[in-house]
C-alpha cells in the first residue's frame, strides 16, 4: 500500500525524477528524487542546485529509501523497483528556527523551484518576476 506520506511515483526514464510538495504558501516542504539507484550524494547535489548557493544542503538532510512492489501496490513483483531520496526541510538536528534562513519555494508562473527567504512572499522567481517588470 502506498502511504499517504508519499508522492505519486512517477514513470521512470533512465534519468532521475524530482518532484516536491509545495504547501499554500508555496513553499517545499520536501523533495523526493525517484531513480533506479541513488546515493546520498547525487540527492544532496540535487536538491544543492535548486538551492543555489543561498544555503548548504547536508548529508544529514536526506533519507534514502529503497521501494518494492509492496509500497506501490505492484504485488505480482517481488524485486526492488526504485530508490528515493529525500529532503525535507525539518530533517536536520541542527532545525532552525532562524527567520532568515532560505527555503524552496514552486514559482506561481513557470512551476520552477527558487530559493528564498522564508518570511520572504515573493510567489515568483526571479526570471518571472524580471519578465513582468
Ligand atoms: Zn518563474
Amino acid at each position: 500500500m502506498r502511504s499517504a506520506t508519499d508522492p505519486e511515483v512517477p514513470e521512470l526514464g533512465p534519468d532521475p525524477v524530482i518532484g516536491g510538495y509545495a504547501c499554500h504558501t508555496r513553499c517545499l516542504s520536501r523533495m523526493a528524487v525517484y531513480a533506479e539507484s541513488v546515493s546520498v550524494n547525487e540527492a544532496r547535489a540535487m536538491v544543492q542546485e535548486l538551492f543555489k548557493s543561498a544555503t548548504e544542503v547536508a548529508d544529514e538532510d536526506i533519507r534514502i529509501k529503497t521501494l518494492y512492489p509492496w509500497d506501490l501496490d505492484m504485488e505480482r513483483r517481488t524485486e526492488k523497483i526504485l530508490m528515493a531520496a529525500y529532503w525535507t526541510k525539518n530533517y536536520r538536528r541542527s532545525k532552525s528556527e532562524d527567520r532568515n534562513r532560505t527555503g524552496l519555494f514552486l514559482c506561481a508562473s513557470c512551476q520552477s523551484v527558487f530559493p528564498q527567504v522564508i518570511t520572504e512572499k515573493q510567489v515568483l522567481c526571479e526570471g518571472c518576476r524580471a519578465s513582468r517588470s
